[in-house]
């Protein structure tokens, strides 16, 4: 049961190999069927899971080629820039063959390059809360054809008092046929609670 079985755009399967994985760690094996099956989806996953790839892979199988349609279509929101800027490095690499175009909205960046990067009509946005709120309020940055979001770590989201942000976020996300996966490495209350207004029947997904 390896990558080959999934179905996988060659090209996403090439970036795969590219990278030097041979098998899909556990938690791929149980997310990325899930995920690509098109549910809402929680995650249980600590950092060195393979996590990361376990979101990139259907998001950007789902996604498949740039495309005209104005804003993004994938997004993925981290509690941290040192999370948002990783994960954009391992995005790239997974896009690395396809016209999919990625791009991050961090605090600390200089917003006329992040402003400018948007002007590219990028496929994926990997942001952190404050920042995408800024683009949104300030700019008018539409989240409307948002077809997939993650919350990445969203035990730490929820930590770091950034989950009434991301809710906001949430709400501008309004294609119908969005998909909402939720990454964390423990399942506190707050998330299980969340979940049940926020996703539409969920999947749970754990080791
Ligand atoms: P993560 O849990 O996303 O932080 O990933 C932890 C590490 O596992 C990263 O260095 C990944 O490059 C690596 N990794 C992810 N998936 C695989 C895989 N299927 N085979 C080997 N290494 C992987």
């Amino acid at each position: 049961c390896g990558f080959e079985t999934m179905s996988l755009h060659p090209y996403l399967f090439r970036a795969i190999k590219k990278k030097g994985y041979t098998l899909p760690t556990p938690i791929q094996r149980k997310v990325i069927p899930v995920a690509l099956s098109g549910q809402d989806m929680i995650a249980v996953a600590r950092t060195g899971s393979g996590k990361t790839a376990a979101f990139l892979i259907p998001m950007i199988q789902k996604l498949k080629e740039h495309s005209t349609v104005v804003g993004a279509r994938g997004l993925v929101i981290s509690p941290t820039r040192e999370l948002a800027m990783q994960t954009l490095k391992f995005a790239i690499e997974l896009c690395k063959f396809s016209s999919l175009k990625v791009c991050v909205l961090v605090g600390g960046e200089g917003l006329k390059n992040e402003f400018s990067k948007l002007a590219e009509n990028p496929d994926i946005i990997i942001a952190t809360p404050g920042r995408l709120m800024h683009f949104i309020l300030e700019l008018n940055y539409s989240l409307a054809s948002v077809e997939m979001v993650v919350l990445d770590e969203s035990d730490r989201l929820i930590e770091m008092g950034l989950m009434e942000q991301v809710q906001e976020i949430l709400s501008s996300t309004t294609n119908p046929n969005k998909q909402t996966l939720c990454f964390s490495a423990t399942l506190p209350e707050f998330l299980t609670q969340f979940a049940k207004t926020g996703l539409s029947h969920p999947t749970l997904v754990k080791l």
